[in-house]
């Protein structure tokens, strides 16, 4: 099939051709005419498969008659971070070179003056993350009553970020008779139920089977001790033929220490992170791109549906703590036809979570060897399977045994402690719940934890929400799709820990003699 097919204008296709696609992708080929009708979208597909441009390009030609009025967006597209929603505006400015659509970009880390100002001067189209949004609109700044399109972008990571209730007050405030696009990696009954409340007659739209890898992706796993991971990343690095690769750790201060720990060993390594401001994020981001920075040491947050061109390999420091995440990380690889490669190191702990993962999958993980490195085996638990791993001569640090003058600092060590299970997600609150909530006078504003982390400096006073409704927010209780998630204190979207929370220091969990 053809771009010419799927009734774009030709301005829109003209920019497809300059950009250098010569055929849609699947998602392309079943969801642009759909949204080109007028009709709703629920999108199940993961990132990579050209989702973007899927929702981009008719909404440039449907946007293309009329003009936005003043702070009042025609179309709205929610992502969950930061560096996403700036992907889609940069796709929004490469596909709607030909057109003279206004957009706006609301996200945290970026002064609220200019922002105001984009909104001023009206934007058909309007990209920001809920936090942020939110801030905007309690301020007065915008009024979303002439949405006639809203995307949700990365459903299923809304909800594993707790932004879902946000995005249900925005949609709360939208018109009802609007276009609803709605696209997710991954259906769970949770997303699934909001897909039902915030569409209308929607066509379904399912480019491969939810949550499986790309079978571009070529997949592997090692077991190896917690304390050998980082020698075991080193080893693996040396031995594929990377271009640039990205490695994801579960917490955000695990990136800052396997950073410096790679730059010691003589790798070109960047880290990013939720923690780091958005211009430093931003900078990163940049270098990585263009190849400055060759293997990006990451938090899930920070680098949630980056599209790098032709990124070689993905390494998971730690296996993911929720099995979609492990679709969305080895996503990063394996794009628009290439192939990648993705290597996970599990702890022999981490056994529990690699079923889950391979249950999602519906396929086993290729087990890889280590070069100099002993196989190890999962510990059994609760009955499971014991293990795939091989043994195997090798120098293995552990399996020689440390003294303790080998050892990595304190610091580093503290990092090892044992790690907290997850724990079964609670159902997520009925929608009765939502809509029984206080009006907004008695809601300040809430930003994601993400975003609130780097926010920049803070606007007048005046602009802020009163003393009695900052003191109402902090009473407010967490909300159980914030809360539910026991292993959250130290990732990107976490709050703050009260006293040791979880964590638990190493010198309290090493043996005593
Ligand atoms: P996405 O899933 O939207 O993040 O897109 C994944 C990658 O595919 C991006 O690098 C896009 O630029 C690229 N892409 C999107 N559509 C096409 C197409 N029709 N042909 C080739 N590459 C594409």
């Amino acid at each position: 099939m053809s771009f010419e097919s799927l009734g774009l204008s030709a301005p829109v296709l003209q920019a497809v051709a300059d950009k250098g696609y010569t055929t849609p992708t699947l998602i392309q080929e079943k969801a642009i005419p759909i949204v080109l009708m007028g009709r709703d979208v629920l999108g199940c597909a993961q990132t990579g498969t050209g989702k973007t441009a899927s929702f981009v390009l008719p909404m440039i030609d449907i946007l293309s008659e009329g003009r936005a009025k003043a702070r009042m967006p025609r179309s709205l597209i929610l992502e969950p971070t930061r560096e996403l929603a700036a992907q889609v505006a940069e796709n929004f400015e490469i596909y709607g070179k030909n057109h003279k659509l206004n957009m706006a970009l609301l996200i945290g880390g970026v002064s609220f003056p200019d922002q105001e100002r984009a909104l001023e001067r009206g934007a058909d189209v309007l990209i920001a993350t809920p936090g942020r949004l939110l801030d905007h609109f309690e301020r007065g700044g915008i009024l979303l009553n002439d949405v006639k399109i809203l995307v949700i972008d990365e459903a299923d990571r809304m909800l594993d970020m707790g932004f879902i209730p946000d995005v249900e007050r925005i949609v709360a405030t939208l018109p009802p008779l609007r276009q609803t696009l709605f696209f997710s990696a991954t259906m769970p009954p949770e997303i699934k139920r909001l897909a039902d409340r915030f569409l209308s007659n929607p066509k379904e739209v399912t480019v491969s089977a939810p949550a499986s890898a790309s079978k571009n992706i070529v997949q592997g796993l090692a077991v190896v001790q917690e304390d050998d991971k980082r020698e075991a990343l080193r080893a693996l690095i040396k031995e594929q033929d990377i271009k640039n690769a990205i490695v994801f750790c579960n917490r955000k201060k695990d990136v800052a220490i396997l950073q410096t720990s790679l730059k010691k060993h003589g790798f070109n390594a960047g880290a990013l992170h939720g923690d780091m401001s958005q211009p430093a994020r931003m900078e990163t981001l940049e270098k990585f791109k263009q190849g400055e920075i060759q293997i990006l040491v990451a938090s899930d947050v920070a680098a949630r549906g980056l599209d790098i061109v032709a990124m070689s390999h993905v390494f998971n420091f730690d296996v993911p703590f929720s099995p979609e995440d492990y679709v969305h990380r080895i996503g990063r690889t394996g794009r628009a036809g290439l192939t990648g490669h993705s290597f996970t190191l599990a702890s022999p702990e981490e056994g529990g979570l690699v079923e889950a993962i391979e249950k999602l999958i519906g396929t086993t993980i290729p087990r890889v060897e280590v070069p100099g490195m002993a196989a190890i085996a999962f510990e059994p638990s609760d009955g499971r399977r014991r293990s795939r791993g091989r043994s195997r001569g090798g120098s293995s640090s552990s399996s020689r045994g440390r003294s303790s003058s080998s050892r990595p600092p304190k610091e580093v060590r503290a990092e090892q402690a044992p790690r907290p299970q997850r724990e079964p997600k609670p159902q997520s609150e009925a929608p009765q719940a939502l809509e029984a909530r206080p009006p907004r006078e008695a809601r300040p504003p809430r930003e994601p934890q993400a975003e609130r982390s780097n926010r920049e400096s803070r606007p007048p006073q005046e602009a802020r929400p009163s003393q009695e409704a900052r003191s109402s927010r902090d009473r407010r209780p967490e909300r159980s799709d914030r809360s539910s998630r026991p292993d959250r204190r130290d990732r990107d979207d976490s709050p703050a820990p009260l006293g040791l929370g979880d964590h638990v220091p190493a010198f309290l969990a090493r043996p005593t003699r």
